[in-house]
Formats: structure tokens, sequence, C-alpha cells
């Protein structure tokens, strides 16, 4: 069966927020997009693994010419980046991205060029739940270099009309992590910042103790909603007790 066109799932959220995943992706590398319509422009956060072309199976999302900011330089986030126009991500986050970000669907691999440490635990040899179509060669997926047209830095602001982001450099998982805040809704796009389950501050370009900063600021941040990297988006309430449990735990 040919799955090509029904890789991402769609769901509306209203005020013109879209969250688009990839449910056939196994959890390590299943990531979230979110896509923000303004009256002028559109917006998104994330392009996914870049498996199956977002213009072939969401062509939807190219109508406006959206911006894609890229929450930090990982394949599950960065993957589809080069098939927008104009792409935007942290100063940090850039040179990585126009290198070619590290990627494989064999989790064993990937593990390795990532530098992660599985404390023994058994990674799934291919990290898709299925193929696109039969045809589909695991092996030949890499993710192309980015050309980051737009760089950013904490503070800087993005207006798409109706709508504007400020962007946080929120540094910790890696160097060039970055959230947007839209201050009007009080909604934060935390990236691999922060969502609900066990955060990476072990990879080799990892910074606990600047975590541990970015964490002070999340809790302490004024927010209703956050729309993360994986997984269900949480409240304020939750937030707290994220940042809370990693600086206890990171406490030693
Ligand atoms: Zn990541």
């Amino acid at each position: 069966m040919d799955t090509r066109y029904e890789w991402y799932e769609q769901r509306p959220l209203g005020g013109g927020v879209v969250r688009i995943s990839e449910p056939r992706v196994r959890a390590l590398l299943s990531a979230n997009l979110w896509w923000l319509r303004g009256t002028d422009r559109d917006l998104v956060v994330d392009t996914g693994l870049g498996v199956v072309a977002l213009r072939q199976a969401v062509p939807e999302l190219f109508e406006r010419d959206p911006l894609a900011v890229l929450t930090h330089a990982h394949l599950d986030h960065v993957g589809g980046a080069h098939e927008f126009r104009e792409t935007a991500a942290h100063t940090a986050a850039a040179p990585a991205l126009a290198a070619g970000v590290p990627a494989s669907l064999n989790g064993p691999e990937l593990v390795a060029l990532l530098g992660i440490d599985t404390a023994g635990e058994a990674v799934p040899d291919l990290l898709l739940k299925s193929l696109p179509h039969p045809g589909y060669d695991p092996r030949t997926y890499r993710v192309e270099p980015v050309t980051v047209t737009r760089t950013l830095t904490d503070g800087d602001r993005i207006d798409l009309g109706g709508r504007t982001l400020t962007v946080l450099h929120l540094p910790g998982h890696t160097p060039g992590c970055l959230a947007l805040l839209e201050e009007r809704t009080g909604t934060l796009y935390s990236g691999d910042i922060v969502y609900d389950g066990q955060l990476i501050d072990d990879l080799p370009d990892s910074d606990r103790a600047a975590y541990r900063r970015t964490m002070q600021l999340l809790a302490d941040l004024d927010v209703t909603t956050v729309h993360p990297g994986h997984g269900p988006s949480f409240d304020r309430a939750r937030l707290r007790e994220l940042a809370a449990a990693y600086l206890r735990l990171s406490d030693c």
C-alpha cells in the first residue's frame, strides 16, 4: 500500500494552529510540526523527519510560502527543511544545518552517529513502524543540507500579521535550541527543550548547566499552553512540574 499521502496526520487546534505529526515513525524520532497561520504569512515550527516530501503529502502547507523555523539541528525536526524557500534557525544551529545533520533510520547506527548513551537499552533496527511505500529503501535516507536564510537570536520577533512570535534562545539539549513564544495567547512552541517525557541532556554537545538555567527560566514563564516537539501539549502547571523535576534530578 502506498501510504505516502497519509504519512502525516493533521489536527487543527483552532486559532489558526494545526498540529502535524508522523504516527508511522517510532517514538524516538516522531516529532511534531506546528503550522501557524497569520494574516500576512504562515510559519511552520520544525519540518519533520523528511522521509516523505511535505510538498507531495501536504501541498496546502506551501500555498502561502511559509517561513520554516527550526527549533534545533536534529534530523527529526529538520528533515523537510530543504523544501522551504525560507528557513530560520538560531545562529548557533546554522553551521550544523549547512553541513547536513547526522541521519539514519537504523537505530543502532543513529545512536552511534549522535553519541546517545542508551544505557544498555535495545534500539529497534528500523525507526519507522511502516514504510511509506513498498519500494522504499530506508538505507537511502539522508537529510539534505539546509541553508538558513534568516538567523535568529534571543528576543527577535517574527510578525506574521495578527500573530507575533518572540524567539527565546534556550540552550541545553543542543547549543542552538530555540523556542517561540506567542505572548498574546501565552503559547510556547518548545521543540526538544521541554516535552512530557525523558529529556535528552547527555549528547556530546548538550550542556547541563545551560539546561538548568533554561529550566529555571521556563519554571517562571507566564504561559498557558506548551506545544512541544514530541508528544502531547500541556499547560503551565505541567511545565512547572517538568522544569522542577529536571532541576531536582540534575542537581547532583
Ligand atoms: Zn533534539
